[in-house]
């Protein structure tokens, strides 16, 4: 299997947009073409570098692929668009056929099999995208682990792939999933407000050598559930940042 040579590289290299989806309403999924001898060499969880010139300046943000590690032919990210964000912006203003620089993979918080038979999932938001790659891996490769997302948002029209959630819960007995919304419509039957405490401690894995908890959100979000996390028993390496 050839590597991703072409972004396994510090250097930025072009990549043609094939196909762009909507995931909501400021979420899209955008399908790059990989060269026909590359696969995406990754392991899931880690993340490229989408750079760009803007105003003049070059910047760059790092992205994890939604797609599965060694797919060939294309690959997807799935990016939230900020108004006042720079490159987020930038990804979501291109068309078909444009090409957008990256480089990478990069080493990010990610998934190596065999590390844990139970591992929870905290997201807040576009939090979710970096557990992507991570909970497609585990299930269609049927690797023995229960899971265990808890996923917070301000309203439903915000949940990311919140199709795939519910299919992968009839799908996979080793899927669990828990919504927790801000603004929840009436009759909302899981989480309401922020995740709290008792939500953590009912619907992760209990802290123990065979649980890891992957978190992504928010920066204060993330700072008060680490926080979190570890009074409820959780070791600091057992709890894993993008
Ligand atoms: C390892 C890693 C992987 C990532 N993978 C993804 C991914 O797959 N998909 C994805 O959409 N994003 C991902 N991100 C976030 C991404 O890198 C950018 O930070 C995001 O797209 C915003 O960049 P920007 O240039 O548009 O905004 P910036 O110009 O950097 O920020 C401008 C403003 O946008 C708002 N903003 C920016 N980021 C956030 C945020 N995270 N939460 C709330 N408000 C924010 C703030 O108001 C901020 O002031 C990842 C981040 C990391 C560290």
């Amino acid at each position: 299997m050839e590597a991703l040579t072409r972004i396994k590289t510090k250097t930025p290299s072009p990549y043609q947009l094939a196909a762009i989806e909507i995931a909501t309403h400021d979420t899209k999924t955008f399908r790059f073409g990989l060269p026909a001898d590359a696969t995406l060499d990754m392991l899931p969880g880690d993340y490229l570098y989408v750079h760009a010139t803007i105003n003049g300046k070059p910047v760059k943000r790092p992205y994890t692929p939604s797609s599965l590690p060694g797919t060939t032919g294309s690959f997807d990210l799935t990016v939230k668009r900020y108004e006042t964000g720079v490159v987020s912006k930038y990804l979501h203003d291109q068309h078909v056929g444009s090409t957008v620089l990256m480089s990478g993979p990069n080493p990010g918080g990610h998934w190596v099999d065999g590390m844990a038979k139970r591992v929870g999932f905290v997201a807040g938001g576009t939090g979710i995208t970096p557990m992507i790659s991570i909970i497609r891996w585990i299930l269609t490769k049927r690797i023995d682990a229960d899971l265990f997302l808890i996923f917070a948002n301000k309203t439903e029209a915000d949940i990311i792939f919140r199709e795939e959630w519910n299919q992968a819960v009839r799908k996979y007995r080793n899927f669990h999933c828990y919504h927790v919304l801000e603004q929840p419509p009436a009759g909302w039957p899981e989480g309401i407000g922020r995740i709290t405490v008792d939500i953590l401690r009912q619907h992760l894995p209990a802290p123990d050598s065979d649980a890891c908890i992957f978190l992504c959100g928010p920066p204060p979000m993330v700072d008060a559930l680490e926080t979190t996390l570890k009074e409820l028993g959780h070791s600091e390496q057992s709890i894993i940042l993008p």
